[in-house]
C-alpha cells in the first residue's frame, strides 16, 4: 500500500460514522438486514470519499476517549 492509498481509510471517509475508538459503521450502503455494516478505522473500499476536517475531529475524540480510560486496549 503506498502512502496515498494508506490515507483512504474509513476513518478519513465521509460515509463513516465512528462508534468506538477503533471502529464504526459505513453509511454508504445498508447490508441485507437493513443495517449499516461495521468497519474498523483502517478498512478501505473503492467508494471512499474524503471527510475533510471531520478526520481531525474523529482523531481528537479517539484521543480523548483514551485519556479518559475508555479505550479497552489501554
Ligand atoms: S467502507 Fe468504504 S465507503 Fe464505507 S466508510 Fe469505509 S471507505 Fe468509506
Amino acid at each position: 500500500m503506498n502512502r496515498n492509498e494508506s490515507l483512504k481509510i474509513c476513518l478519513r471517509c465521509k460515509f463513516f460514522r465512528l462508534k468506538s475508538v477503533d471502529g464504526g459503521v459505513c453509511r454508504n450502503e445498508k447490508d441485507s438486514s437493513g443495517n449499516y455494516p461495521p468497519k474498523v478505522n483502517t478498512d478501505q473500499c473503492s467508494f471512499w470519499e474524503d471527510c475533510g476536517q471531520n478526520y481531525f475531529i474523529r482523531q481528537g475524540w479517539i484521543k480523548s476517549q483514551a485519556k479518559e480510560g475508555n479505550d479497552p486496549e489501554k
